[in-house]
């Protein structure tokens, strides 16, 4: 940390879910586009190490870092609005801190002392902090949770000291919480946010700017009210209106005056920002000139929260073409056995990762069903490795193929571990995460798409293209246009003669912004649209 980097911190009340993940990282691209360099730390109150093993229903996507981190899906939101990269040391769980505290007990570096959650568990917190801020300008923590549970306090209580550790100038407190509309009163409610941040005070911390979480414009005499009793100037209370766009939400948020108020009260001395490239995007967004209908045919119940970097790709790879990306979400244990009814009129089907043989016979279904009537198919990850076991029994007749994740049994697993990874396997640990290289092959559908021969991808996956099956699916047309450089792992495979058939063992997803559309989605989009004009 320099000493003059600041921190700003992002605390939450009323409810969970108000958009605190998504408000941070507008407030990053707010004072990036004023010239700041920033960066990000998400702290999360749960005792689990990381979220990688966390229900994606209880908890939505986990979001992969260049590093190969497992983290909370906030940071996909804070890459995708700035130009901060983000590692592991980005996301701290308070089970990581306490895994820090009890293995520097076991060691003996307390000297005896005995170890409590003030000082102890609080300086490795406020540690971490600190160390987030080298090469930055400003710091956006943002606190998981709500104020008021029990798991968060240790996290507020570390915040609280920081701004006596640093100095006034250097630390600023924003909290969220709801305001909301009551029909039957005609009027919106000040009263949860107030009774949420009196809890906040007294726990010591004084919120310093007020994002009010409402569905309509508050009146200056609303604004008022809330900054009497939260003890903040008016400028400071700011409503975050539901938005029909996630990046609208910069734009908004400066018209409400919430950079000025930040500069101000951390005595910043900069331009206003240049919003030009927001209000871009947001005009595409709004009033696009032409839309497609993408098919996702996934785990039903998991389709929303947990594919979030992958609908917001989507939404890019629309901004590349002016177009309108509707997605339907399609239930693939719905598919088995049926006519894939479902899928006809669709530009394009996606079928995403995901784990388990749950519903994998209707993702194979389905892209049989895109391959055979000509659709562009995108699969990623395990929408790739289901697209091979297709392949594999449909057009080099080996009707057992498999993967052994689907049936380890199987007389062909075209997708298998690598025989290193089974021993592994049985003591867990052998997810092949984070950023790899990937070679393409000149001239084929992933080169022309990307514009580059080599490119560099993140994974979240365990099992891999059993490369033994290699010569067999290219004699039934496959080409592997991307694979690692020394050969021995597939990343891309595609079909040529399709309009566009592709599959990639990695998440593309999380490198796509609005900004700088991800070429796949890009491409895949692309194709869409050209069969939707057809
Ligand atoms: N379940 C598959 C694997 O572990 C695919 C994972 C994924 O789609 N991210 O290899």
């Amino acid at each position: 940390m320099s000493r003059e980097t600041k921190f700003i911190f992002v605390t939450g009340g009323v409810m969970s879910s108000l958009g605190k993940g998504i408000s941070s990282a507008s407030i990053g691209a707010l004072l990036e586009a004023r010239g700041l360099r920033i960066s990000f730390l998400k702290l999360d109150p749960y005792l689990n190490v990381d979220p990688g093993t966390m229900n994606p229903l209880q908890h939505g996507e986990v979001y992969v870092t260049e590093d190969g981190a497992e983290t909370d899906l906030d940071l996909g939101h804070y890459e995708r609005f700035t130009r901060a990269r983000l590692r592991s040391r980005n996301n701290l769980t308070a089970g990581r801190v306490y895994e820090q505290v009890l293995q520097k007990e076991r060691d003996g570096r307390y000297l005896g002392a005995t170890v409590q959650v003030i000082p102890h568990v609080t300086d490795g917190i406020k540690e971490h902090i600190r160390s987030i801020g080298d090469d930055t300008d400003l710091v956006i923590v943002e606190v998981g949770g709500t104020v008021g549970d029990i798991e968060s306090l240790p996290f507020l209580e570390a915040i609280r000291q920081l701004r006596a550790d640093l100095g006034r100038e250097q630390v600023l407190y924003i909290h969220i919480g709801l305001v909301p509309y009551l029909s039957s009163a005609g009027e919106v409610k000040t009263k949860p946010m107030q009774h949420s941040v009196k809890e906040l005070r007294s726990i010591g911390i004084s919120p310093d700017i007020i994002l009010c979480r409402t569905d309509r414009f508050l009146e200056r005499s609303v604004k008022a009210k809330i900054a009497l009793f939260c003890d903040v100037p008016e400028e400071a209370v700011i409503t975050v209106r539901d938005v029909s766009s996630i990046y609208e939400l910069p734009q908004l948020l400066n018209k409400e005056g919430i950079d000025d108020a930040i500069a101000e009260r951390l005595n910043i001395w900069t331009g206003r920002p240049d919003l030009s490239r927001w209000e871009e995007i947001t005009a595409t967004i709004q009033d696009p000139g032409h839309s497609v209908r993408i098919a996702m045919v996934g785990k039903y119940v998991e389709l929303t929260e947990s594919y979030k970097s992958l609908n917001e790709a989507l939404v890019h790879g629309g901004i590349a073409h002016d177009t309108r990306v509707e997605v339907s979400y399609v239930d693939s244990e719905k598919l088995e056995g049926s006519a894939c009814e479902s899928l006809s009129g669709v530009d394009g089907i996606l079928v995403p990762h995901g784990f388990g043989p749950r519903g994998a016979e209707g993702k194979i279904h389905a892209i049989r069903f895109a391959r055979e009537k000509r659709i562009p198919f995108f699969g990623i990850c395990y929408g790739m490795q289901c697209a091979v076991i297709e392949i594999a029994r449909h057009l080099s007749g080996l009707q057992g193929a498999n993967s052994t994740e689907i049936d380890p049994e199987a007389p062909d697993r075209v997708i298998d571990f690598l025989p290193d990874q089974r021993e592994r396997a049985e003591t867990g640990g052998t997810m092949r995460l984070g950023a790899y290289p990937c070679r393409l092959s000149a001239g084929s559908l992933a080169a022309r798409t990307y514009q580059k021969d080599e490119v560099s991808e993140r994974h979240r996956h365990r099992y891999e293209f059993n490369l033994g099956y290699r010569e067999t699916l290219e004699q039934a047309g496959l080409v592997l246009s991307g694979v690692s450089p020394d050969g021995c792992l597939v990343e891309i495979i595609e079909l040529p003669g399709h309009p566009w058939f592709l599959g990639c063992q990695f998440h593309p997803e999380f490198k796509s912004t609005p900004f700088a559309p991800h070429p796949l989605f890009r491409g895949f989009v692309g194709a869409a649209l050209a069969q939707a004009s057809d």
